[in-house]
């Protein structure tokens, strides 16, 4: 299973500011580590501009932050799963504590993005994660089980374990500098393990879980090197190429 190294670009840069960033990043890392792969996740319109800069670089995928499940139709500013395959995207997004909270999405639809990404081909990750309170109501098991069971309630069990993937981001370390701790993260990973293994059965060893929260060059390694963390998920370290290019490295 690679490792799943992913910039989230979330409503930063132009298309020209894009390709500048992801040339300098393609540069800096050069060669993709073995057993990682590196996905950038830029606004729909920097996709094009960005797709550009990858094909220098083999190892580097290109994702969308978000679409609407359905095939096309009246649907004024949304985007299709096959409109983003035409702009060479593989992977998604669902279910973003920013999507959640700030759109308002709720599990059901989320859940309909999930299954409907991966029918048209892309590789889905579903973000989940608590909110302080619900941390500190000790209620994180519970919140987790639920967004994961009803993210993926509509996913096939035939569907290949790379497809999916799983972001664990508490949603008070997104954007405030405040990263999980080594316990928090292990115990959150070992959960939503526990979690696919109950919906996928052996299968669930397999799909990647990713951390987001915070990471930065500083502290990507020892939250790489933690049990059950396959891959980060990286907001704010992620715009810049210096950064993200050691984060890649770490
Ligand atoms: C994110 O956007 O998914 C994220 C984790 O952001 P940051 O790295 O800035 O906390």
């Amino acid at each position: 299973m690679k490792q799943l190294m992913a910039a989230n670009w979330k409503m930063y840069k132009t298309a020209g500011e894009a390709r500048e960033v992801a040339d300098e990043l393609v540069k800096l890392v050069g060669e993709v580590p073995e057993g990682r792969e590196v996905l950038v996740i830029p606004p729909f319109t920097a996709l094009y501009a960005v797709a550009g800069a990858m094909n220098h670089g083999t190892g580097f995928h290109l994702g969308a932050q978000n679409f609407y499940p359905e095939a096309e139709g009246a649907f004024t500013g949304e985007i299709s799963p096959a409109m983003l395959r035409d702009a060479c995207c593989s992977y998604a997004l669902a279910g973003h504590s920013e999507r959640r909270h700030v759109m308002g999405e709720d599990d059901a639809f989320i859940g309909r993005k999930v299954a409907y990404g991966l029918e048209q081909g892309l590789r889905m990750i579903l973000c989940v994660g608590e909110l302080l309170e619900e941390r500190k109501a000790g209620r994180v098991e519970e919140v987790l089980r639920s967004q994961l069971e009803k993210g993926l309630s509509g996913v096939p069990q035939d569907v290949p374990a790379e497809d999916i993937v799983v972001a664990y981001e508490p949603v008070w370390a997104i954007g405030t500098g405040e990263v999980a701790g080594p316990d928090e993260i292990v115990h959150a990973h070992a959960f939503v393990r526990s979690v696919l293994v109950d919906l996928f059965g052996e299968k669930g060893h397999e799909i990647r879980i990713q951390y987001g929260g915070s990471v930065k060059p500083a502290n990507c390694s020892e939250i790489i090197a933690l049990d059950n963390v396959d891959g980060v998920l990286v907001g704010g370290a992620s715009l810049q190429a210096e950064s993200f290019s050691q984060i890649v490295k770490a």
